[in-house]
């Protein structure tokens, strides 16, 4: 059984550091005017780095519109945590042009007939407009649905907004 450990529900409040937000920004950008998608992992406490970003290829045949993760990809990302010791904490995706909101679609994949079928995950979503993340949102299953809270987007660019 591979584990898919999460933060319970403290773990709303979790905050990945700026430079964690900005690794997972520059794959999501750089994917537009497709969806970007991937994982956040989370090593053993005192050990390295307690945060790897994972982008992984978008395998959705509508990518401007959804995002999917290959089957065999998403079981060798699970393995690999495994044998690493990691825990998948968040699932991340990018919005086209569009609201940093959990769509109904998002919803459905995550909690197919309202069952989730990652209880402890963190589903991230960050709107890319024109290239550039605007704004982003973090959701995760408490008593019986999803709750969603907006996060902000980190200011790494150095660049004034338009
Ligand atoms: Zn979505």
């Amino acid at each position: 059984m591979l584990t898919l450990r999460g933060g319970g529900p403290e773990a709303l409040s979790r905050a990945f550091p700026p430079e964690i937000l900005a690794r997972l920004i520059r794959h999501l950008e750089a994917a537009w005017p497709h969806e970007g998608c991937g994982v956040i992992l989370q090593g053993r406490a005192g050990e390295g780095e307690p945060w790897r970003v994972l982008p992984l290829p978008n395998a959705s045949p509508t990518p401007r519109v959804a995002y999917a993760f290959a089957p065999e990809v998403w079981l060798q990302v699970c393995k690999e945590a495994d044998a690493r010791q990691e825990t998948v904490v968040c699932v991340f995706h990018s919005h086209v042009d569009t609201a940093a909101v959990f769509s109904a679609e998002d919803r459905r994949q995550a909690a197919p007939e309202g069952i989730p079928l990652l209880p402890q995950m963190s589903y991230m979503v960050v709107a890319i407009h024109d290239g550039r993340a605007t704004s982003a949102s973090s959701s995760e299953w408490q008593q019986g649905d999803f709750q969603t809270v907006p996060i902000p987007v980190p200011d790494f660019r150095f660049e004034n907004p338009l």
